[in-house]
């Protein structure tokens, strides 16, 4: 198996923390080295089980107002 290795330090432990940039309203993780906190990556912080469960709740309201009983998960 490859070991992801930090590019700046050779190190192989990594972390994340939100990252703030500046005009941008979207929720951030930054992927770090953690032993010198060299950025490789950016992703989007998002609770996908809870846009599942927002998504569900809105479907069985759309249901309901066609006599639907929609058994979707929504906790
Ligand atoms: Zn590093």
């Amino acid at each position: 198996m490859t070991v992801s290795n930090c590019t700046k330090c050779d190190g192989t432990v990594f972390e994340a923390a939100e990252l703030t940039i500046e005009g941008v309203d979207r929720v951030l993780l930054a992927i770090h080295c953690a032993g010198c906190g060299g950025v490789v990556s950016v992703v989007e912080k998002r609770d996908i089980a809870s846009m599942i469960h927002q998504q569900n709740r809105g479907l069985i309201f759309v249901g309901q107002q066609f006599g639907m009983k929609l058994g979707l998960d929504t906790e």
